[in-house]
């Protein structure tokens, strides 16, 4: 009898040394913790791969191409893994291999009806098996050719490659899906991600999870300058965010009254940047009690006037922790393209205003001085607009 599986690739996990333990363990527990929803599952280690099988028969996740693709692409999403392939497994001979072998080909020639040659690659883990991989190889390729006259051998350039890998069962397999590479998190400290409801910040979010780091994230809400529909945007786009990076928390300050004291007391062509500063100290205090160690921005050098080198250097100085900027010398494009990859674009782009857009000055001073900003904050008590944000009507969110 055969069954399904799946087989997932690790990476960069393997090159960590001393360290590998540690890492390859956290995988594994944010695998179990990423499918726990997909049935009872056995998911376990062997020669540096990781399988995934059913507990119970009748899994649908495990009945064909088309409906393992579901829990297939949650495992690409999980960091850590490089590729995901569907495999059959079964015990038995070379007949049996052949059999199961021309199964799957016929299954794949239905999903991928252009592909029209292929090639034979084989690892041989069982040294008793009495075949040696090239044996394997030519005979399987043969009984695919018999069996599939719309079929030929292509070694160097073909349209797919056909696995057969025997061990103490033996597995057939062809194709991949791309995983999103990276570091399992939970290997790196935790971070604060300040969450727009734009198209940068939940990049900025994914990149650092893709680097170990468990996140979580706060929200600026301005009600009801910024409306209800805006706040709901961001709560999609954490959850979005945290397909990757696993459970947040999604602090939502009040920020009306403090930026309508800004607004009173400040200069208006001043106001992004000190608006800047008071979300970086609200968010360093929220950072502080939750255990993260790093706030991040999804500030791109040069894109608006609040950052350019002066403007970040100013905003810069108000708080402690590290402020980790992914996305500081990425293209707008580039970002663009990640943020589609992750499912996150048409979120970003619904025309929901935040608090930014609307407080904005039309004529913001791109290159502020110290002068500036202390005039700008004269008429201001940010210690107290700092204890409002942390204090006042704050909302917590478990994604
Ligand atoms: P994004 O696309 O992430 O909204 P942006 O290009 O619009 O960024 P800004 O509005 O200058 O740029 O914001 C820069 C960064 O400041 C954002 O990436 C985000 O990290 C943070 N930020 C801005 N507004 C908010 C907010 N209302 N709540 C939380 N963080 C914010
Ligand atoms: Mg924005």
């Amino acid at each position: 009898m055969a069954t399904n599986v799946i087989l997932a690739r690790m990476g960069e996990v393997t090159l960590k040394g001393l360290n590998r333990g540690r890492f390859e363990q956290q995988l594994m527990n944010n695998l179990r913790y990423r499918l726990r929803s997909y049935g009872k599952l056995n998911i376990f280690q062997s020669q540096s791969r990781i399988w995934i099988e059913a507990k119970e028969e009748g899994n649908p996740y495990f009945e064909d191409d088309a409906s393992a693709k579901e829990l297939m692409t949650a495992v690409t999403q999980v960091f850590g893994i490089v590729s995901v392939s569907l495999a059959r497994k079964f015990e038995g001979d070379i007949n049996d291999i052949d059999a199961n072998a021309a199964e799957y080909v016929r299954k794949h020639l239905e999903a991928n009806p252009d592909h029209k040659t292929f090639k034979v690659e084989c690892k041989r883990g069982n040294k008793h098996f009495p075949m040696n991989s090239p044996m394997i190889c030519e005979e399987v390729g043969a009984y695919i050719l018999d069996n599939f006259s719309s079929l030929s051998v292509d070694v160097h350039n073909p349209d797919f490659i056909l696995n057969v890998e025997v061990r103490d069962e033996n597995y057939v397999y062809a194709g991949k899906l791309m995983g999103h590479r990276g570091l399992p998190v939970g290997t790196a400290g935790k971070g604060m991600l300040l969450l727009s409801g734009g198209i940068d910040s939940p990049v900025a979010g994914y990149m650092m999870a893709s680097r170990g780091m468990p996140i979580d994230a706060v929200y600026f809400h301005s009600y009801p300058y910024t409306s209800e529909q805006a706040k709901q945007k961001v709560i999609d786009l954490a959850k979005i965010v945290s397909r990757f990076s696993g459970k947040m928390n999604l602090y939502v300050v009040d920020f009306t009254k403090i930026q309508l004291d800004m607004v009173k007391n400040s200069q208006h062509d001043m106001l992004t940047v000190v608006m800047r500063r008071v979300m970086l100290k609200i968010a360093e205090e929220l950072a502080k009690k939750s255990g993260c160690k790093c706030l991040i921005t999804g500030e791109s050098l040069g894109q608006v006037a609040s950052q350019t080198l002066e403007a970040i250097a100013i905003t810069n100085e108000v708080v402690d922790m590290p402020i980790l900027r992914p996305l500081i010398g990425i293209d707008k494009e580039a970002t663009v393209k990640i943020s589609r990859d992750i499912g996150a674009f048409e979120t970003s782009i619904l025309p929901f205003e935040d608090c930014c857009t609307i407080f904005v000055a039309k004529h913001p001073k791109t290159h502020p001085k110290h002068v500036d900003i202390e005039e700008a904050e004269k008429n201001l008590d940010i210690d107290a607009m700092v204890k409002m944000g942390v204090e006042e009507g704050l909302e917590v969110i478990s994604i």
